[in-house]
């Protein structure tokens, strides 16, 4: 079933251009003799936290079992698996012979921090409360200080299945930095975080690195990262995996964290001479004099943009009832253009998706003692908005059907509008799902799902909440170029979207709206403002500095106290473009 898949979804957008020759040697395992292979293994350095980076199902969780020990590799010989001490000769001479006789005779002890899925709670944690588990792994006494640095302090009475998706992945991650391992495993550690709890946790694991343990053993950490301004700021060294997902990945050879980046956005590994991808990936600023993705994208927005100006009233809307269990959202007023894309910018619990909802029509912006306006002055109800809600898988998940039977049902005009297709559908791999039930859709597939079914219909204001969340890298860089070429300038309309992805959010945003005060209690929604305005009050607020790479332009945060660092901070110029 596995290989069909992989034929119908042929690598999420990522073209091999030249096929290695040799696939069928170094071949580390493979699931079954028609299953997924996985060529190569990551190297882990002591000292060091080595991140991995490629598409989903290229084999990533894969290589880190290998690591952990707890998946044998069987070299894709099923008549006669070879030994561990067979597959630690197979690599002598390497790093990794290094790292795997350590793992066999000396009994590393590996943590890990799985990939959170839906059954997460029901397999590790249910009925069990937050601050009891921690206890109990607390092995290096660390516990105080790192929920304290998780911001995870306050829900230590809470049972776990109560807690957030961002809440549940801090107090994951926290559980396994405080235990007293040799080698420390994050299979994507970010996803639900909001910025700032990105860069807490960042810090939480590059500390794990400086740790030394018994006869000053160094520490292995390993991190599997789809946000790249996060990898970035993680990982010491790089191992990029590219190949058909779900059907093989190979691991390429170890790198810096600057130049593995930069390799796979190039789409070219030197060292192996392969060129995974056509086309190199580059991010221009929008708001600057380089905005817009190409001159005559810039041009054909103009000429499709009519202006139709788009803005909402002071609001405010307040959820829940009582003192402690309410929350109030404050909105400044706004005012766009109309094509503008809007990136909404704040922590979690700071009101972003009560934001989308109320601008949405879901409920009337005064509605706080009972009332209900004649019309919904506060929403873009009455001007036509499309919303991709930031919780819609349980919805879409309830469909029975197939992939195209949910678009032909619900948005059949945009399925038969070539354009769409070529703009949407195709660059989304949305065809490659269309016999799959969606029932059966992967998180990342159904987030794609969800993002062009919002993109199918016809508004004037498109909202999308999260619509990074469950992509991988590739994705996201692919789903941030549909939504402004589709909305913006083929359209002409407006998008909104929350993004906790620095790079995307930079990618995409002409203007930012800022959310200030206090999560989960009362926050503002600030007039929106110009992108690089905007970002550096942003990050002002989070205390980071972002500069730019000068190969690809991605967003680069700064190491707290380096030169870069300081110095930027010195000028106020948390957001450098130049
Ligand atoms: P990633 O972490 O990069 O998304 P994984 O390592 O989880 O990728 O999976 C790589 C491929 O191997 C996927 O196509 C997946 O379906 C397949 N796979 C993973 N685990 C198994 C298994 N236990 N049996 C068969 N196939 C598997
Ligand atoms: P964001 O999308 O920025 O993470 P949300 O808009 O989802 O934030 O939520 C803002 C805050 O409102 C959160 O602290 C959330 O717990 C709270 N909240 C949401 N719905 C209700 C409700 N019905 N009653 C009380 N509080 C609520
Ligand atoms: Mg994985
Ligand atoms: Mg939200």
């Amino acid at each position: 079933a596995c290989l069909t898949r992989a034929k119908k979804c042929p690598g999420n957008c990522v073209k091999l251009v030249n096929l290695p020759a040799d696939l069928k040697t170094g071949i580390i395992h493979r699931y079954g003799p028609n299953g997924f292979k996985l060529h190569g293994l990551p190297s882990p350095k002591a000292g060091y936290v080595l991140g991995l980076l490629g598409s989903n199902g290229i084999g990533k969780s894969t290589a880190l079992k290998v690591l952990a020990g707890k998946l044998k590799p069987n070299l894709g010989n099923f008549e006669d698996p070879p030994s561990w001490q067979d597959i630690v000769t197979y690599h002598r001479g390497s790093d990794l012979q290094t790292y795997l006789t350590k793992l066999l005779e000396d009994d590393l002890k590996v943590v890990t921090k799985v990939q959170l899925d839906v059954d997460f709670v029901s397999k590790f944690a249910k009925g069990k409360v937050v601050g009891e588990i921690l206890e109990r792994c607390d092995d290096r006494g660390a516990l105080k200080h790192l929920t304290k640095a998780l911001t995870i302090d306050h829900l230590l009475e809470r049972e776990v299945q109560q807690l957030s998706g961002g809440e549940l992945q801090r107090f994951a991650i926290c559980a396994v930095a405080a235990r007293e391992a040799d080698v420390y495993i994050f299979d994507e550690a970010s996803s639900f975080l909001d910025i700032k709890q990105r860069i807490e946790a960042t810090e939480v694991i590059r500390e794990l690195a400086a740790l030394k343990g018994e006869n000053d053993r160094p520490k292995y950490v390993v991190v599997v990262e789809h946000d790249l301004a996060v990898l970035d700021y993680m990982a010491d060294y790089v191992n990029c995996l590219y190949g058909e997902p779900g059907a093989y990945g190979v691991v390429t050879k170890i790198a810096t964290n600057t130049v593995g980046i930069n390799n796979y956005l190039a789409g070219y590994f030197p060292a192996e001479n392969m060129r995974f991808r056509n086309e190199a990936i580059t991010f221009a600023v929008k708001g600057g004099e380089n905005g817009g993705d190409t001159a005559t994208e810039d041009e054909g927005r103009k000429a499709s943009n009519k202006k139709l100006g788009i803005n909402y009233p002071d609001m405010s809307k307040t959820l829940g009832k009582g003192k402690g269990k309410s929350f109030t959202l404050n909105v400044e007023a706004g005012q766009f253009s109309g094509n503008d894309c809007v990136g909404l910018l704040g922590q979690n619990g700071s009101g972003k998706t009560t934001f989308m909802e109320l601008l949405s029509g879901k409920f009337d912006p005064k509605g706080t003692d009972g009332s209900r306006p004649e019309t919904h002055e506060g929403s873009f109800r009455n001007i036509g908005v499309a919303y991709k809600p930031q919780v819609y898988a349980p919805k879409l998940r309830k469909f029975r059907g197939t992939t195209q039977f949910l678009f032909e049902k619900y948005v059949n005009h945009a399925c038969s509008d070539r354009l769409f297709r070529l703009m949407v559908l195709n660059p989304l791999s949305i065809p490659q799902l269309w016999e799959l039930n969606v029932c059966d859709l992967s998180g990342g597939e159904l987030q794609r799902v969800a993002i062009a079914m919002c993109l199918a219909q016809k508004a004037n204001v498109y909202l999308l909440d999260e619509p990074s969340a469950g992509l991988d890298c590739e994705q996201r860089v692919i789903t941030a170029k549909v939504i402004r070429r589709w909305v913006v300038n083929h359209l002409g309309k407006m998008a909104m979207i929350v993004e906790h992805d620095f790079v995307m959010a930079s990618a995409l945003s002409d203007k930012v709206v800022l959310y200030e005060g206090n999560p989960g209690v009362e926050c503002t929604a600030r007039t929106p403002v110009g992108l690089v305005g905007g970002f550096n009050r942003f990050l002002k607020q989070l205390n980071v500095t972002l500069r730019r790479d000068p190969e690809n332009y991605r967003p680069r945060v700064n190491k707290r106290g380096s030169q870069q660092d300081e110095m930027q901070k010195g000028a106020g110029n948390y957001f450098v473009w130049d």
